[in-house]
């Protein structure tokens, strides 16, 4: 799983370099497609209930599951979430990183700091003994306390031979202790945050989810597995 993380990650970085005002988002795609295959991996998303992409794209106030298009075009101040995974020897890799295109608004770069940081206060609580709702809670509490919508209607999940798999990972406090934490257990913890409401829209291609007010949302996963030694992000370049 480690070596799927890796490639995972390496293919995200060919797509970082990339994003600049005047691509498109398939452009970006075609990128990652190349990198995955490249490295011997195949693209987790592309065909996954008949998903056309080897990543989701998601511009601005989209939050998740943008399909690549040559329509739409980056332009300076956009922010864009790539969304990425990879299957290698049988395992998933999942990650997803908010880009900013070229200088953007402060406005949106707290956003995606917050966010970013909300999966670090997470996977603190990603050990074994613990309860999933632990992590869900410190998630959702950290961006909440910036007026943040925390997205309520996709979430994070376990991860494996499948890239979805039990259980659900929520990014807000559900009330619920949840399931006992493990060592080799495998998450995929993503927190989706947006600006204004966590209330979302699903788009008429039956893919494409908005928040419903029109906000910028930002989007940070990595797939963490626990270990004796706490949580270790499998999806690192390095
Ligand atoms: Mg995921």
């Amino acid at each position: 799983m480690a070596e799927a993380g890796r490639i995972t990650a390496l293919a995200l970085r060919e797509v970082e370099k990339a994003v600049r005002a005047g691509i498109s988002t398939k452009e970006l795609d075609e990128i990652a497609y190349e990198a995955i295959t490249s490295m011997g991996a195949k693209p987790a998303f592309l065909g996954y209930n008949g998903f056309k992409g080897s990543i989701c794209a998601s511009p601005n106030d989209v939050i998740v599951h943008g399909i690549p298009s040559r329509k739409v075009i980056l332009r300076e101040g956009d922010i864009i979430s790539v969304d990425i995974g990879a299957v290698y020897k049988g395992f998933v890799g999942d990650m997803a990183r908010t880009f900013p295109v070229g200088k953007i608004s402060d406005e949106a770069a707290k956003l995606i700091e917050v966010t970013r940081q909300s999966f670090f206060e997470g996977i603190e609580f990603c050990r074994d003994g613990n309860r999933l709702n632990d992590i869900s809670k410190a998630v959702g509490d950290y961006a909440e306390s910036f007026g943040y919508g925390v997205v309520r209607d996709y979430v994070g999940h376990g991860i494996g031979r499948k890239m979805h798999e039990e259980p659900s990972v929520p990014n807000y406090d559900t009330g619920r202790p949840g399931i006992r934490l493990r060592k080799g257990m495998v998450l995929a913890i993503e927190p989706m945050i947006n600006i204004g409401t966590w209330d979302t829209v699903l788009a008429d291609d039956g893919w494409k989810v908005s928040t419903a007010d029109g906000t910028l949302s930002a989007h940070y996963e990595n797939t963490v597995a626990i270990t004796s030694d706490g949580p270790r992000i499998l999806t690192r370049a390095d």
